[in-house]
C-alpha cells in the first residue's frame, strides 16, 4: 500500500510535468522532457536513501565491535570514505541478503541487511564489503548511469518520432494525434522490445560482477572469504547452480556460483 500511494505521489506530478513539456516546447520537447526525467531521477538518487527507505525499513547502526572495526579497517585500507555502517531489517520481507552503500561522499552509508550479518561470519561478511567497494572502485555505478540516461534519451527521442506517425495510432486504434497515447503505447511496447537486449545488458552486468570479486580477492589477499559468502548466500536464495547456459546466458544478471568460484579460483 505505501508503495503504491508513493508511486502515484511521485509518478503523477513527474508525468503531468512531461506532458506539460510537449505543450510548452514544440518540436524539441523530448529533449526537455528526458532532462526533466534525469534531474527527477538524480533527484531520487539523494532522497530516496535519506527520505523514501526508511519508510520500509528500519536501519540501526552496527554495534561496536570487531565486526564493525573490520569492516572500518577494509574501508580505510581501500580508501572508501563511509561515514556509518547501518544493519537493515530485510529479514522483515525475505531471507534474501544484500549488502550496499547509500549516498554520496561524506554522507555515504554502508548497509548490511541484517540477514546477511547473521548467515556470514566476519571474513565473509568483509568480503561481501569488498566486492561491493569493487563495484564502486571500478566506477560500475556511474557507467551503468550514463548508460541509463542514453536510453532514456533514445527512448524519448523515438516517441518524438512515433508520435507524429499516424499509423502508430491508428494501429492501436487511436484517432488523435494526442502525445498521451503515444507516451503510454511505448511505455507498454518498449518492453517487447527491450526484452531483445537483455541478453546485453545481462553480459555487461556479469563482466562487472567478475571485475568486483577480482577487486574483493585483492583486497581479502585471498578468493575463500569470498567464496565462503557466496556459497552461503547462494543457498539462502536458492539459486540454481547449474542452469543452462543459453538460459543463464539470457536471463543472469550475476555470474552463477561455480562460474564465480572457478574465476576466483584461477590467478
Ligand atoms: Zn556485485
Amino acid at each position: 500500500m505505501k508503495g503504491l500511494a508513493l508511486a502515484a505521489l511521485l509518478g503523477y506530478p513527474l508525468l503531468v510535468l512531461i506532458l506539460k513539456i510537449v505543450e510548452w516546447t514544440g518540436a524539441a520537447w523530448w529533449i526537455w522532457a528526458w532532462g526533466a526525467l534525469l534531474g527527477f531521477q538524480l533527484l531520487m538518487l539523494v532522497l530516496a536513501p535519506v527520505v523514501i527507505m526508511p519508510l520500509f525499513n528500519k536501519f540501526t547502526p552496527l554495534p561496536e565491535g570487531t565486526l564493525r572495526e573490520r569492516l572500518l579497517k577494509l574501508a580505510g585500507r581501500t580508501n572508501f570514505v563511509a561515514n556509518s555502517i547501518q544493519v537493515m531489517d530485510g529479514s522483515k520481507r525475505s531471507r534474501h541478503s544484500n549488502a550496499f552503500f547509500t549516498g554520496f561522499g561524506k554522507f555515504r552509508k554502508i548497509v548490511l541487511f541484517d540477514t546477511l550479518v547473521a548467515q556470514l561470519n566476519e571474513s565473509e561478511l568483509e568480503a561481501v564489503l569488498a566486492h561491493e567497494i569493487g563495484h564502486y572502485k571500478k566506477k560500475h555505478i556511474p557507467k551503468m548511469l550514463v548508460f541509463s540516461a542514453l536510453s532514456s534519451l533514445a527512448g524519448f527521442y523515438l516517441i518524438s518520432v512515433f508520435a507524429k506517425q499516424e499509423w502508430f495510432y491508428r494501429a492501436f486504434g487511436f484517432e488523435t494525434t494526442n502525445i498521451a497515447p503515444a507516451l503510454l503505447l511505448f511505455t507498454l511496447l518498449s518492453g517487447v522490445v527491450m526484452f531483445w537486449f537483455s541478453p546485453l545488458a545481462h553480459w555487461w552486468s556479469r563482466r562487472y560482477e567478475y571485475q568486483a570479486d577480482a577487486f574483493a580477492r585483492e583486497v581479502m589477499n585471498e578468493p575463500q572469504s569470498l567464496i565462503g559468502a557466496l556459497r552461503k548466500l547462494n543457498e539462502k536464495n536458492l539459486s540454481n547452480l547449474t542452469p543452462h547456459p543459453l538460459y543463464s546466458g539470457f536471463y543472469y544478471s550475476h555470474p552463477t556460483l561455480v562460474e564465480r568460484e572457478t574465476a576466483l579460483m584461477v590467478k
